[in-house]
């Protein structure tokens, strides 16, 4: 399984593009203006969109890729994500007011968005491994997601606060290697992350203490005010075992 980073960034308007990864040539995690670098045969091969949240900055590009499908008489996707989340997709933006309703189109039967519900902790094949939802804590519902390939694993944490049972679920992936974790905000700006649901540094820092030995912790969705303050409260009391780096656009993780 091959990981492509397409956007890792908080926001538009500074370098990069806000959260999605290719995964392998059929896959989407996130969907957000990254996707948007890809080509028309690109956009095309992809079949399944694996969706954190309904946050625009991670699923913006959905309805444009879905229409990308249609007008080219693509195969459609598949999103995954949990019921409120879909919900909220039928509700607000395939509605016919928003944007058509790709999920009734071109027929109940055969549409080009196909919704699929999952809940935390369900698992199913994906190329040559698997996906497994995680837990998260979010303002709204949300998800991370586990990728595991045939000796490496990666979890994506999606948008999260503080959520003990994701990382109590780091814990029990003996071939984990990469975790991607979005870190918005300083130490000095924790108002902000209380409000919206986020971490600091200050606020991760006691769960990585248990994690397995060689693990790349990879920080996206940086405030781009204060991305070299996270960075520098990350690194200070980080365990040995633990590599640290920012999430860019192009970073490769291969499982
Ligand atoms: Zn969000």
């Amino acid at each position: 399984m091959r990981i492509r980073t397409l956007g890792a960034a908080a926001c538009i308007g500074y370098p990069g593009h806000t959260t999605s990864f290719l995964i392998d040539e059929n896959t989407l995690l996130d969907c957000g203006t990254g996707v948007g670098t890809l080509s028309l045969e690109q956009l095309l091969n992809i079949h399944h969109v694996l969706l954190s949240h309904s946050h625009l900055d991670h699923c913006s590009y959905l309805p444009l890729l879905a229409d990308v499908h249609a007008r080219h008489n693509g195969s459609g996707l598949t999103v995954y994500s949990e019921p409120e989340t879909l919900q909220i997709l039928h509700r607000h933006l395939f509605n016919d007011e928003l944007w058509p309703n790709y999920c009734q189109q071109p027929s109940v039967e055969h549409p080009w968005v196909r919704m699929q519900a999952v809940e935390v902790g369900d698992t199913f094949p994906i190329n040559d491994g698997l996906a497994t939802v995680l837990p998260a804590s979010h303002s709204l519902p949300a998800i991370g997601w586990l990728l595991e390939g045939n000796w490496r694993a990666m979890a994506f944490s999606g948008t999260t606060g503080t959520c003990p049972a994701f990382w109590h679920w780091m814990n029990s992936v003996p071939s984990l290697t990469d975790i991607v974790c979005e870190v918005t905000y300083s130490n000095q700006l924790s108002h902000h992350a209380r409000v919206q649901d986020r971490m600091t540094p200050a606020q991760l820092q006691p769960f990585l203490a248990n994690l397995p030995p060689n693990l790349h912790l990879w920080i996206s969705h940086l405030n781009p005010l204060c991305s070299q303050a996270v960075m520098t409260q990350l690194a200070e009391g980080l365990p040995a075992n633990v590599d640290l780096w920012p999430l860019t656009a192009d970073t490769v993780i291969e499982l």
